[in-house]
């Protein structure tokens, strides 16, 4: 399997090349050659596969060519370690819940899969990369746990000086060993120009094999298709008619689910669910596809207004007709996210956060009038973690897992950096 720019399809690349450049050099997004559909061998058993052996599976068609089966056995593992369970929520309607990982939050299983890979690469070509990350806040955390430990790589993770909450600050700072937490002293986009500039210097890209850890990479888009495979073989029995909704904001996850469904995961129709920053449910709606700036809202890992996987749902579905053959556009305002997930806890005991809601929102919306329709939501994160955004009558129903809790012990780390470019390059410089 090869894979190509959706900018320019005449440059085919290896895995390995699309993981290691992260973005194309031409600013698209690689994409496979293909989405080959699932054997009947693979089908017969689904069901049975423990969570490993469906990773493998589902992933060695993409990534044979660079990685050997036995390798990828052991890389997929920390990436499936923890469960993925499917819970009833009410009627129809059940919760695929993704935050059990070890940061609670979807963005485990990408991470702990790029990690796994770039360590293999480094391995394989003796070289040490180095990762560069700028954060608002979840992102790091998900890659500071993912390569913590992972020989060959090492992470440093600019976030801004109080930008950050105090618990998602904890989880940025306190790993120490091959990860770095830079506090930057300016904003999260200081951090973000600050990581651009450092790709751009093509000494320091190549003397300290310089890559990134961002969300279109394509080693974090491919294992989120695993989650679909695992958490839907839980409906017993599979349903004729399958909604399955998904709270967006770069749209990586419903990307991945597109992709599991092109494989051969029967899933009926997506249902793209946002907040305010709602430019794909107006692209369905008005045929207009106008990215806009962000605004912000309770559900702010969603606070996207030019989502950057859009590039990739375009290509996977070319005319308006296949991408309304694909998925319906439902988006919902701050208001209703929190009156639902009252709502939601009241009738029904079940505790979603603010970007789950919106996904069960979407559901709640399409599935009017199908009685025979199941429906799916994505809880994309434990309540936990975005404890300050749940409503005051409902905070003692929110429950922090051991693992968060001692994160909020342990010490912070963290280096003061400047915004300005040339202190930022001279710390680079001294890592050669
Ligand atoms: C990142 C994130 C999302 C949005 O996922 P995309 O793949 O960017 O659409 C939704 N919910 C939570 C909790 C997130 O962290």
């Amino acid at each position: 399997m090869k894979f190509y720019s959706t900018r320019s399809p005449e440059n085919l690349v290896s895995f390995r090349e699309a993981v290691l450049q992260g973005l194309a050099p031409d600013g698209g997004l690689y994409v496979p050659t293909e989405i080959p559909a699932l054997p009947n061998s693979f089908w017969a058993q689904w069901k049975d596969l423990s969570a490993e052996e469906l990773a493998v599976q589902v992933l060695a068609p993409f990534v044979k060519e660079d990685i050997p089966e036995s390798e990828l056995a052991e890389l997929v593992k920390p990436v499936v370690s923890f469960p993925f369970p499917l819970v009833h929520v009410r009627g129809q309607v059940h919760s695929l819940e993704l935050f059990h990982g070890p940061t609670l939050a979807f963005k485990d299983v990408g991470a702990t899969f790029l990690a796994q890979t770039l360590g293999y690469f480094a391995r394989q070509q003796a070289q040490e990369y180095t990762v560069l990350v700028a954060t608002s806040g979840d992102t790091g955390g998900a890659v500071a746990n993912g390569f913590f430990g992972v020989e060959g790589t090492r992470v440093i993770i600019l976030y801004p000086s109080g930008g950050v909450s105090p618990s998602q600050e904890k989880q940025l700072t306190t790993y120490g060993g091959n990860i770095t937490a830079l506090e930057v002293d300016g904003t999260f986009d200081d951090c973000q120009a600050l990581v651009k500039k450092a790709f751009l210097d093509a000494e320091l890209k190549s003397d300290l094999s310089l890559t990134s850890a961002n969300s279109i990479n394509l080693a974090r888009l491919l294992p989120q298709s695993l989650y679909y495979f695992l958490g839907l073989r839980q409906l017993t029995p599979f349903p004729e008619k399958l909604w399955v909704s998904v709270p967006s904001g770069n749209f990586g996850n419903l990307t991945a689910g597109l992709y599991a469904k092109r494989m051969g995961l029967p899933i009926s129709k997506f249902v793209a669910a946002t907040n305010a920053n709602n430019v794909v449910p107006d692209f369905l709606r008005t045929k207009e596809y106008t990215p806009r700036p962000s605004v912000a809202t309770v559900s702010n890992a969603m606070d996207v207004g030019a989502p950057s996987n859009f590039e990739r749902l375009q290509h996977l579905l070319p005319t308006f007709e296949d991408f309304t053959e694909a998925m319906e556009g439902a988006d919902f305002s701050d208001f209703m996210t929190l009156r639902v997930l009252e709502t939601l806890y009241q009738r029904s005991d079940y505790l979603a956060d603010p970007h789950g809601v919106i996904g069960y929102l979407g559901l709640r919306q399409v599935m009017v009038g199908e009685p025979e329709a199941v429906g799916v939501f994505l809880e994309t994160a434990h309540p936990a973690k975005f404890q300050e955004r749940i409503p005051e009558d409902l905070q003692e129903a929110v429950e922090i897992p051991e693992r968060l809790s001692a994160f909020l012990e342990r010490e912070k780390v963290a280096t003061p950096m400047s915004k300005n470019w040339e202190a930022f390059r001279a710390y680079l410089e001294a890592l050669k």
